[in-house]
């Protein structure tokens, strides 16, 4: 359905409502799932430029219907047999949660000779059904050489429980940040980039040190069931 200039109006207003609540050093991912290439290119028109996708095909095909400029990042659980359609568009893999996908991006970038950008994501949630590492995990393999040559490890990602319990998700995301915080001690400059905080979430994970926001509702409204 084509948006209205109500939908726009409305648009703009969240999205600078948004950009007020969010200080200077924490980016803005808008995530555009099931939102049309027009919703997307209406927010681009107001200036915006990174947006996160988390079905594959979904993004190869809405990816050649905008600009250019446009910085895309996959942000949800990725499938080994998916990997071909994200890396020769993405900037930023938010999501590796195993090290069979971790050798999946690594071996697709080669092939076509880019360098990605990927966080790990930490398992932190009390829900079984979310991905990721365990904190113990992550440790390990940051101890060991890195040996994914293709892909540039940026820092974290991680979901907290969808609960109310604001007690709850602050735990969960200041044990995310201390990790963080730790390894980054022993990283290189560009381990810069903690991925926490959504649209229900947002204040609380920047309160603890988030400095990527991943927000679809808040900005495009309630998502259509896909
Ligand atoms: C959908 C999604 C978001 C955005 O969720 P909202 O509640 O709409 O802000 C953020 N991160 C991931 C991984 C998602 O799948």
């Amino acid at each position: 359905m084509a948006m209205t200039e109500a939908d726009r109006a409305g648009l703009a207003h969240r999205y600078a409502t948004i950009k007020r609540s969010i200080p200077e050093h924490v980016k803005l991912v808008a995530v555009s799932k099931t939102r049309t290439v027009e919703e997307i290119k209406a927010l681009y028109d107001l200036g915006h430029r990174a947006f996160g996708e988390n079905y594959p095909q979904e993004l190869r095909d809405k990816q050649p219907q905008l600009p250019d400029d446009i910085e895309w990042h996959f942000i949800g659980h990725l499938q080994g047999n998916k990997v071909k359609y994200v890396v020769p568009i993405v900037q930023l893999v938010h999501g590796a949660d195993s090290e069979r996908l971790l050798n999946e991006l690594d071996g697709r970038s080669r092939l076509i000779g880019r360098t990605v950008d990927v966080l790990l994501q930490v398992h932190i949630a009390q829900e079984e059904t979310k991905h990721g590492f365990a904190p113990g995990e992550i440790r390990a393999l940051l101890t060991a050489p890195w040996r994914w040559n293709a892909l540039r490890l940026r820092g974290l990602m991680a979901m907290a429980t969808n609960s109310d319990d604001a007690g709850l998700i602050r735990t969960e995301f200041d044990q995310v940040a201390d990790l963080f915080n730790d390894l980054r001690l022993g990283m290189p400059q560009h381990f810069d980039t903690l991925s926490m905080g959504m649209s229900g979430d947002a204040q609380l994970a920047i309160a603890a040190g988030s400095t990527l926001v991943r927000m679809g509702t808040a900005l495009f409204g309630e998502r259509p069931t896909h």
